[in-house]
């Protein structure tokens, strides 16, 4: 094989010769950055710590009104799921969404006013409920969400530590 000379030869002509590579001047003192999302410390692998009895519930619009037609008292049922107590909480924009649908669900209205379940005020924009549960449960890990919504579950499944409460065939 032939030699060949490299592009950067001093014996090549100044013009044919490629130029040396402009070294990039860093700050030694500048601060590296990185996003790195913190892990949660409540979290020992995948088993959460700050959850225990009195279980908090996050609880949403379907989760109520399926919880009617299956005839099932929320909190009764909720104990005895869990055999322990249990508080459902219900945000502002969930109460919101509760009002907005009417006279049909005064029922449900009436369940989410139960002096048993606890009020989480919002302080979000917007008042669509199911980013704030999500939101909610990414910054604080002491919920159990219940809901029926196959595309909140789905939201949910992916945040590590955060069970899920549904209702299938009247449990
Ligand atoms: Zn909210």
């Amino acid at each position: 094989m032939k030699r060949m000379l490299s592009l950067r030869d001093q014996r090549l002509k100044e013009k044919d010769r490629l130029k040396p590579k402009k070294k990039e001047k860093k700050d030694p003192g500048a601060l590296k950055e990185r996003e790195v999302p913190q892990h949660p410390s409540c979290l020992f692998f995948q088993y959460n710590t700050q959850l225990g009895p009195p279980y908090h519930i996050l609880v949403d619009t379907n989760f109520i009104n399926f919880s009617i037609k299956a005839k099932l008292d929320l909190v009764q049922s909720m104990m005895d799921c869990l055999y322990a107590k249990c508080i459902p909480c219900i945000t502002d924009c969930v109460m919101a969404e509760i009002e907005k649908l009417g006279q049909k669900y005064r029922v449900a209205l009436r369940i989410a006013k139960d002096p048993r379940f606890e009020r989480l005020p919002c302080t979000h924009k917007g008042t669509y409920a199911d980013d704030c549960l999500v939101q909610r449960v990414t910054q604080h890990k002491c919920y159990i969400v219940a809901t029926v919504d196959r595309d909140l579950k789905r939201r949910i499944r992916k945040i590590p530590g955060v069970p899920i409460m549904y209702i299938s065939n009247h449990r």
